[in-house]
């Protein structure tokens, strides 16, 4: 099942930067109950009780709901938890800043400082009646910029690279800078503007006892071992004495950030890297390459504000560059990799033509399609600056029937357009947006059914893995709710303006990015409302911000239409299209603004209404009302001497048993309109989503199908529901 597939990329797709951080402008209203006497003694039993302590003994110190899911999580993980750096920054009489930093045990830098991203860094305490007690965490980027970044990397392939990194920052706290850097690094030298500072790493945070400076200059030196490629091990058994592969990702933190939805770490960069001439690598920016003496030579530039940088490397790569309408498209592959240059630049042009005509640039000058080993056995799935990076088993770049529809491939290219978004829906942003522009794509390439069916899929996902359970910006990481409800909300933008003044309104959000300017979820619905000349906030935020969609009934008493939104949140703004059947079979359109939980409408000149269909065209992600019973039969010779057939599909988490009725396995399911895919699961196979499985592509496929649902009869019990899966 689709969802359950994007599932297994998310953690891939941090690679994009797909994680973000909590909605900072919230200030807890209740500080810790546990104080201590002194800002010193609060730190100290912080991080005791971060180390050893039950959650609820956490909990009762710490009032940010984000520091103690890491705690949480890690305890239900029974994963080692370390205290690192413990530091008053700042204190007056009332008020202090602590530097709190741990570990989360991972066993390598780059996975453990991703794991404590919302609990290292800096608290706010406050004196209350004469104890210390923690207020909040403060957001690591508060007042302080990094504007650019030049790097210098020699890289030993397997062993380790040594970093020369210079940053533009300015400093305007009163207690120094941090930054998020590999645990693993190992700093050398580290000098502010020329001089020699204070600095302590710990948990994935490096600090640095700055002044308040307006533009100044950091200057680092460091190694970080290589963690990735294929084990030594590996490498030694076939006659090997080094891998022949092996990546920095940028999800890695091998160089300082301050966090994948930031506004205040965007800027140029530069990056020259030296290895040794056997190997190729891509710095995923375009480079050049040059080879004098066994040293080959790598220098990337950006075109595109950025901040994180990647370096993947490869032995066996056969490089090609070739010119795809103006921009220079080049191959990083090996020659067992599934797509040659060639069919790759033929699938990408009118991917580049299609999003350019509607959405404008970002027209960078060049793109980059990486085969990166080190992700292991899986097909594109990351986009990395201007890199469209595939593990080493591509198999396809769209694809159509049960199995999707989807295309991998224009999702990669696309991210271009919204890589530098920020804030906590930056993950919605960037995903949401790359998993809209597939349908853009399918559209064009395959018509409208396709996309059709690409929405119900989405649908289908959203259904099931988030109706009910979280938020877009109540769960900034939860990649699934970002991609399926989050591709909607661009949908439904594009559905309620039309192409026309929905794709100004891209241009105009999109625009704020490549200018380096705070692109959140605010200026999004900004751009829209400037496109639309209206407002958009009271419209677009409940996706956002609510755990249900809407669900709408509607009720005919006599000459009046009666609208309810019975869904347990405060009521959207919903532009609503309603389908008024009448007794003599003829159907009547209206177009009604429910703002309130419920309203009346008069029905004047429409008699005999006998049915109601809500948003008939979908144009909204709702709760369906309208469906049909499905009934779906397999014979018993194919069932393989099962005595306990059932069947799996995108409409349910578990999978639902069938009954023998003589020679046949029956089911019947109310399904709500749309279109699912579904697998009889004979001995148990294949498994149902909730267990892991995915209907459609771990299925046989003679016994795998899909089911058109017509608006036929009025469910109560349609499928599928959200509200019924807990992790
Ligand atoms: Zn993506």
């Amino acid at each position: 099942m689709r969802f359950a597939r994007r599932l297994t990329l998310v953690s891939v797709a941090l690679a994009v930067a797909a994680c973000s951080t909590p909605p900072r402008s919230v200030t807890p209203v209740v500080a810790g109950s546990v104080g201590a006497p002194t800002p010193d003694s609060l730190g100290a039993l912080f991080l005791s009780r971060f180390a050893t302590g039950s959650p609820a003994a956490f909990d009762s110190i710490d009032p940010d709901s984000l520091s103690r899911a890491v705690v949480h999580s890690a305890a239900q993980r029974k994963l080692t938890r370390e205290a690192r750096t413990m530091r008053v920054v700042r204190r007056d009489a009332q008020r202090a800043v602590l530097l709190l930093t741990g570990i989360v045990k991972a066993g390598n830098g780059g996975d453990e400082t991703n794991l404590v991203r919302h609990f290292s860094g800096f608290y706010e305490a406050a004196m209350h009646q004469g104890s210390w007690r923690i207020v909040r965490q403060l957001p690591i980027d508060t007042l302080n910029y990094i504007h650019g970044q030049v790097l210098h990397v020699d890289l030993a392939p397997a062993r380790d690279i040594h970093v020369e990194d210079t940053l533009s920052v300015i400093v305007g706290t009163e207690y120094g800078m941090a930054v998020r850097l590999n645990n693993d690094v190992r700093i050398a030298r580290l000098r502010f503007d020329g001089d020699s500072v204070a600095w302590t790493l710990g948990g994935g945070v490096l600090w640095i006892a700055a002044p308040r400076r307006g533009h100044a200059q950091l200057a680092l030196s460091y190694t970080l071992r290589d963690a990735s490629g294929p084990s030594r091990a590996v490498a030694a058994s076939s006659g090997d004495s080094l891998p022949a592969y092996g990546a920095f990702h940028n999800t890695d933190a091998w160089h300082p950030f301050f966090d994948y939805n930031s506004a205040n770490d965007l800027g140029p960069a530069t990056m020259t890297v030296h290895l040794p001439a056997e190997y190729y690598l891509t710095t995923t920016l375009p480079q050049r390459d040059t080879v004098i003496g066994g040293v080959r030579t790598v220098t990337g530039h950006s075109t595109y504000p950025t901040w994180l940088l990647s370096m993947i490397y490869d032995r066996d790569w056969r490089p090609v560059t070739s010119d795809v309408r103006g921009v220079t498209f080049e191959t990083f592959t090996t020659p067992s990799f599934h797509f040659s240059h060639d069919s790759l630049a033929r699938a990408l042009r009118p991917i580049d033509s299609v999003l350019n005509a509607r959405f404008g640039g970002p027209n960078p000058p060049y793109i980059a399609a990486v085969e990166d080993r080190a992700i292991g056995p899986r097909g594109f799935s990351v986009r990395m600056n201007e890199a469209v990076v595939s593990g080493s088993k591509a198999e396809q770049l769209v694809a159509l029937g049960v199995r999707g529809p989807s295309f991998v491939f224009a999702h990669e290219v696309s991210h271009a357009w919204t890589m530098n978004a920020t804030g906590p829906a930056a993950n919605m942003l960037r995903e949401g947006w790359a998993t809209f522009a597939e349908s853009v794509m399918l559209r064009a390439m395959y018509g409208d059914s396709v996309e059709r069916e690409y929405w119900n899929r989405l649908r289908n996902g959203y259904m099931l893995g988030s109706e009910g359970r979280i938020s877009i910006l109540g769960s900034p990481d939860n990649g699934s709710v970002h991609y399926s409800k989050g591709a909607w909300i661009f949908h439904m933008f594009d559905e309620l303006l039309g192409d026309s003044a929905y794709d100004r309104g891209i241009r105009e959000y999109v625009q704020r990015q490549a200018d380096g300017k705070t692109a959140g979820y605010r200026e999004l619905i900004d751009a829209m409302s400037h496109a639309a000349k209206r407002d958009l906030t009271s419209f677009a935020m409940p996706w956002f911000s609510e755990k249900l969609v809407p669900d709408v009934r509607a009720d005919v008493s006599g000459r009046r239409l009666i609208l309810t939104q019975v869904q347990a949140t405060p009521p959207f703004d919903l532009p609503l299209d309603v389908a008024l059947t009448t007794a003599s079979g003829t159907t009547v359109r209206r177009r009604v603004r429910l703002t309130k939980k419920a309203d009346t409408v008069a029905l004047a000149g429409v008699d005999s209404v006998v049915a109601v269909h809500v948003d008939p065209d979908h144009h909204l992600l709702l709760q369906r009302h309208w469906g049909q019973h499905v009934r779906l039969e397999l014979p018993v010779a194919q069932a393989a001497g099962d005595t306990a057939v059932a069947i799996v599909g995108d409409f349910t988490l578990d999978s639902i048993p069938a009954t023998r009725e003589g020679d046949t396995w029956v089911v019947t399911i109310p399904l709500t309109t749309g279109r699912y895919v579904y697998a009889w699961q004979i001995n148990g196979k294949p498994r149902s989503i909730i267990k892991g499985g995915n209907p459609g592509s771990d299925s046989d496929p003679a016994t795998t199908g899909s089911i058109e649902v017509k608006p036929l009869e009025p469910l109560t019990d349609g499928l599928p529901k959200g509200g019924t899966f807990h992790q």
